[in-house]
């Protein structure tokens, strides 16, 4: 559902990703662990159209978001296609990005009235199908600011999820939080896991969570791959001396 063929992404002078290649299957669900600055967070925004490549092709879904084969050279991938994959994928950030001034049901409403046009009445109903699954039922009228890390973070899961994506990006979502607050989240996030088949890719440094949810786990170091596999054959017995050092530093 995700294919990296050959992607290239620079800011400046400093290559982020170099020619890096991978693929996700439907129902996978992936962790990418790395030291900071390895391009983790930058394959979550090029997924979400937030970033655009220099080089290479993404596909989400089955839609080109780069440049695709046309005649005897390539066309940049149209609007269409863009559209199409944002609405393939759902993204919840460090800094939960609530609207600040919408109340809760509000932030989960607004997109799928506006973007997928979901009359008012039922996109409420989903709303607090989601708030009571992410354990918030009673904060529907809440503002953000009323609502601890925790309760914010658990609203933009449920906000994501609105959108009924196929995939669901997850970016250090528990970075930001109090430590009493974390466990909440990430069980949210693991009932999530085990009731749904949505794809998950997922930036943490909470190793349990990452060995609990995931089918496999890529380790990048400088924009590229440098060993993936199983949860339990990474952590346990990592190949590359990199990998031995990286965990050792973070569990
Ligand atoms: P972290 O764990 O710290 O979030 P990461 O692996 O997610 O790290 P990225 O955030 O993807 O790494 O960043 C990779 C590199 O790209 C870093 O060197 C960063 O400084 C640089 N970078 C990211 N975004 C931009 C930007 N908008 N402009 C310039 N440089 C950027």
């Amino acid at each position: 559902i995700i294919r990296f063929d050959n992607v290239v992404k620079k800011f400046g002078d400093t290559i982020v990703l170099r020619e890096l290649d991978f693929q996700v299957a439907p129902g996978e669900r992936v962790t990418l662990i790395g030291p900071s600055g390895s391009g983790k967070t930058t394959i979550l925004r090029l997924l979400m159209t937030l970033e655009k490549p220099d080089g290479g092709c993404i596909r989400v879904d089955g839609q080109p978001l780069c440049h695709v084969p046309h005649g005897d050279g390539f066309r940049p991938a149209d609007e269409k296609h863009l559209r199409q994959a944002r609405k393939s994928v759902g993204m919840v950030f460090q800094q939960f990005n609530l609207f600040p001034n919408m109340t809760v049901l509000r932030n989960i409403t607004e997109a799928p009235v506006r973007v997928l046009g979901t009359d008012r009445a039922e996109a409420e109903r989903k709303a607090r199908e989601l708030l009571d699954r992410v354990g918030l039922s009673d904060k529907a009228d809440a503002r953000p600011h009323q609502l601890s890390g925790g309760q914010q973070q658990r609203v933009a899961i449920a906000r994501a999820l609105a959108m009924e994506p196929k995939v669901l990006l997850l970016d250090e979502v528990t970075s930001a939080l109090d430590p009493e607050l974390v466990a909440g989240v990430l069980d949210v996030l693991r009932e999530i896991a085990d009731s749904t088949d949505i794809t998950m890719l997922i930036v943490t440094h909470e190793m349990h969570f990452a060995r609990d949810v995931s089918h496999r786990v890529m380790m990048f170091d400088e924009g590229k791959v440098i060993e993936q596999g199983p949860p339990e054959q990474i952590f346990t017995e990592p190949e590359h001396d990199r990998t031995r050092s990286f965990l050792r530093a973070v569990v």
